[in-house]
């Protein structure tokens, strides 16, 4: 059985303060839901408040994640993160987000290197992909997604493949208030995600492989997407920096 992942993205919000504040206001609530291992909650801040995330959260069930990662171990990358920065604090590492695509310059080259990283460094990966707008409108999405499936996974192993999570998030449904029908990411995750994972290694390998939704995910529309069974879980944004919203959605993952 495949064990829901939620996320929270907190994208470049919240001060080192700030967080610890959101973290005060969740930690009980999320605790209690992921102890008995029915849902793992994961948060992901800002590099900056990683540390004092991971000293808040230390003895609970949360999980903390990074929102990118470089692949190199050191050297002359100024502003980059290296992998084994981020061991000890975490273990998730969000790769290949759709804003790190648009405005980062990410490629697909870039997300396989940045996940084999994270692998090597016991860090879980959760890769995203989606289709901007334009894709979706031109009837593009399975070629775009299993396109980026293809390239995040070139090289890796089975055994290795099956410990990433990848989230399925469309551009267009991404802070827009706009989030996909739950029966269309469903499609999107079986039959094109978990086709493409079985195409490329088996099925069975494609059916461990957690697969989160995201875009626009709220505690009003997130029953519709936990109550498909190809999705597990979700990668949240702005809802995720609302501490009952955030709450909301984890106790929606266990019902
Ligand atoms: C995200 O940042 O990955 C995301 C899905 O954002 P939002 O929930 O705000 O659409």
């Amino acid at each position: 059985m495949r064990i829901p992942i939620v996320a929270g993205n907190w994208k470049m919000n919240k001060t080192i303060a700030e967080a610890r504040d959101l973290v005060n206001a969740l930690r009980d609530d999320l605790t209690r839901l992921a102890a008995d291992g029915r849902v793992q909650i994961v948060l992901c801040p800002p590099f900056i408040a990683l540390p004092e995330v991971a000293a808040q959260v230390q003895g609970t069930p949360i999980k903390v994640g990074a929102q990118n990662l470089f692949w190199e171990a050191k050297g002359a990358f100024t502003g980059e993160i290296a992998p084994t920065m981020l061991t000890g604090w975490c273990d998730y590492v969000i790769i290949g987000h759709s804003e790190r695509r648009q405005y980062f310059g990410e490629t697909d080259e870039g997300v396989n290197k940045k996940t084999k990283a994270a692998l090597a460094h016991r860090l879980t990966p959760i890769v995203c992909v989606g289709e901007n707008l334009a894709q979706n409108e031109a009837g593009e999405t399975a070629a775009v997604v299993r396109a980026q499936v293809r390239a995040a996974c070139a090289g890796l192993a089975r055994e290795d493949a099956r410990r990433i999570v990848i989230a399925y998030e469309p551009v267009w449904a991404i802070g827009t208030g706009r989030a996909a029908s739950g029966a269309g990411a469903n499609a999107v995750i079986g039959e094109t995600i978990r086709g493409t994972l079985a195409a490329l290694y088996d099925a069975e390998t494609a059916q461990a492989i957690r697969v989160q939704y995201g875009g626009s995910v709220t505690p009003k529309n997130v029953a519709e997407f936990f109550a498909q069974p190809e999705i597990d879980g979700a990668l949240v944004g702005g809802a995720s920096l609302v501490a009952a919203d955030f709450a909301a959605i984890c106790r929606a993952a266990v019902r």
